[in-house]
């Protein structure tokens, strides 16, 4: 049977120009080609999850515009659950402006649009998808009051949370409680610690376990990731690879440990396919398009030793 994950979160379309370095503020540097792609946090883990071989239900928000009815098309065509999925003809779709330069780096700046919309009551509506879950995904690109809402839910009902707190401004540190796995990467463990000065990972996920939930995941980008439970401390290299768009990355990594997790990996095989998987997402441009299917993570980790 496999896994069950309901993911409450945003879908955005992304406005995606490769760039040959990044404009300083008042500049303008005359860029590559210009693509658009499914993306938002939300869907993205949605649709990594659905491609690590898991039933996936998306609850989220689109806009009664043209970018609303392609993001519709896109993500039932992925083979997701997409029945609480409300349009707002009053909202756009959201946006996510992306500049990616050589070596794969991005700068995101992200319209939310629709995403704003998405409400307690949408997630009470949706009740039912999360109690039937094996685990709730949750990200930082709806409000804290419907994530909040998704977390109560799920509190009542038993079922898991993972929450990917990026970005992290967005995530107000009273969800942190109810929360089984917290999942950040440097900048967003930084953030939601409030620090300035540059701090160790371990000393990050440490700080990070006092804050409430139940354990902790620091990405590392081409360092890899480590998780911190209070207890044990596992921590997990990086795939080689030559990166060219990192987006997505950490979104494949959270679709993978989830899928892994619900299944009952071990923590360390559960890190070891999500760190595969996000460093398969850095090879191709465009998030949605470098989500990687089951067989080639599969692959990637029979090629390599544990
Ligand atoms: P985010 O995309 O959220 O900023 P990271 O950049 O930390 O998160 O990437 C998530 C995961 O994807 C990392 O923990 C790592 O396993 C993998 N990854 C990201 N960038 C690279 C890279 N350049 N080389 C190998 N693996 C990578």
């Amino acid at each position: 049977m496999p896994g069950k994950i309901c993911v409450v979160g945003s879908i955005n379309m992304d406005l995606v120009v490769r760039a040959p370095r990044f404009p300083r503020p008042g500049a303008t540097v005359l860029g590559g080609v210009f693509e658009t792609y499914p993306g938002g946090k939300g869907a993205n883990q949605a649709v990594a999850a659905s491609r690590m071989g898991a039933q996936v239900t998306l609850v989220g928000c689109l806009g009664g515009d043209d970018e609303g009815s392609r993001m519709r098309g896109v993500l039932a065509a992925d083979g997701l659950d997409i029945h609480h999925v409300r349009t707002c003809p009053e909202a756009r779709t959201g946006v996510a402006v992306i500049t990616v330069v050589p070596g794969g780096e991005n700068t995101i700046v992200v319209a939310p649009g629709a995403n704003a919309a998405l409400s307690p009551a949408d997630v009470d509506a949706a009740a039912g998808a999360i109690q039937a879950a094996n685990m709730l995904l949750l990200q930082g690109e709806i409000t804290s009051e419907a994530n909040q809402s998704a977390i109560e839910v799920a509190r009542r009902a038993e079922v898991p949370v993972l929450l990917n707190a990026g970005p992290a401004e967005n995530v107000s540190p009273d969800l942190l409680a109810g929360v089984g796995l917290l999942v950040v990467n440097r900048g967003e463990a930084a953030t939601l610690l409030g620090l300035t000065e540059e701090v160790p990972a371990t000393g990050l996920a440490r700080r990070l376990a006092g804050l409430g939930p139940e354990s902790v995941v620091v990405t590392l980008g081409e360092e890899g990731a480590l998780y911190f439970d209070g207890t044990d401390l596992v921590t997990m290299e990086a795939f080689p690879v030559d990166p060219v768009d990192a987006t997505g990355a950490g979104d494949a990594f959270v679709g993978a440990l989830a899928v892994l997790r619900v299944e009952g990996a071990r923590v360390r095989d559960a890190l070891r396919a999500a760190c595969a998987a996000g460093a398969l997402a850095t090879r191709i441009v465009g998030a949605n398009p470098s989500l990687p299917p089951r067989e080639q993570v599969e692959k990637l980790l029979a090629g390599s030793r544990s």
